[in-house]
């Protein structure tokens, strides 16, 4: 898993941040019952030299004062709440206070992601992702069979759509189950209206709650980032390119829509090659065939794509009702 450097820098200073902020609060309400509550502040004094003498004691060796010390300090605890609370405050009034009791806003427990940093981690990654309002309505919730044709059998395949459907959904559930061990790439192919990117965001999601980073793009925006990017200075496109290379799924939606040239032709090389020697998963949508995509790219791509690529063709009828 899964966040850039970069966004994992960006979750630590939620975190300083909380941590600043809270201690502020801290001090306003120390300074606001200190004002009206002298003795507060006297109390506060005599632990303080308490402590400093146990301290020069214990130095003398005489350790049990610290046990002494500790006994006095919870009885003058005692006497601040009870203060506290007489005088209308809440009695924890003066304790720190933290977002996040249980990681204290450090972000970990024992060295393990706590909740808390876990649900910020989630919400970068959905962010990151570009479809993070899609999916709400696009996942394997709202994936019905009973749209699919049920009567006729599809030429190239002889099971009705819905079967064949069916078929693919217990394909893809168990490839999202083995993401982690396995890995690997699909193509779904078909016509516009066959529910390709109904279909690949139920996945991009599927992943992005198991905690993986998913980063999708039409094949449009692709481009159009690598074109960016070639602009130094740009350290938020320069994010993207990172993201793009080492995101757990990278998803290239409509792939052959773009503005087809050489430049797009070698850059779409170097991102799936790139992916394909580090092992990464790539998930491209396309209505283009394969050899299509050969005279369109190159022979290079396709045959990439044919050997490394479990290749899903999808077939009408219209679902784009969803
Ligand atoms: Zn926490």
């Amino acid at each position: 898993m899964s966040l850039t450097n970069a966004q994992y820098n960006q979750i630590m200073r939620v975190y300083d941040e909380r941590r600043m902020e809270n201690n502020r609060n801290l001090e306003n309400r120390r300074k606001k019952a200190y004002m009206n509550l002298p003795e507060l502040k006297a109390l506060e004094d005599l632990v303080r030299s308490e402590s400093l003498k146990t301290l020069h004691l214990m130095k003398e060796g005489r350790k049990e004062k610290l046990t002494e010390l500790k006994a006095s300090i919870e009885k003058i605890g005692e006497r601040k709440r009870e203060i506290l609370l007489r005088n209308g405050f809440p009695e924890d009034y003066l304790e720190p206070g933290y977002t996040c009791p249980d990681c204290k806003d450090t972000g970990f427990i024992n060295g393990k992601k706590c909740h808390c940093f876990i649900e910020m981690q989630m919400k970068y990654l959905y962010q990151q992702s570009n479809i993070d309002k899609i999916v709400e309505k696009q996942n394997f919730d709202y994936f019905d069979i009973n749209r699919y044709d049920n009567k006729v059998p599809i030429l190239a395949d002889g099971r009705t759509n819905r079967d064949y459907m069916a078929a693919n959904l217990a394909f893809l559930k168990q490839w999202i189950r083995d993401f982690d061990k396995k890995g690997g790439s699909l193509m779904f192919t078909g016509s516009t209206g066959t529910g390709k990117t109904f279909l690949i965001n139920c996945i991009a999601k599927a992943l992005m709650d198991s905690f993986h980073s998913v980063i999708y793009l039409t094949s449009t925006d692709l481009f159009e980032s690598f074109s960016k990017a070639m602009k130094k200075d740009d350290e938020e496109q320069q994010e993207i390119q990172e993201a793009i290379l080492n995101c757990d799924l990278l998803v290239i939606d409509d792939l052959g829509t773009e503005l087809n040239n050489s430049y797009t032709t070698s850059k779409l090389f170097y991102v799936l090659n790139q992916r394909m020697v580090f092992h990464k998963s790539v998930i491209i949508s396309t209505n283009l065939s394969l050899n299509m995509i050969r005279d369109t790219y190159t022979e290079r791509i396709s045959s990439r794509i044919i050997s490394d690529y479990c290749i899903i063709p999808l077939y009408g009828n219209d679902q784009r009702l969803y």
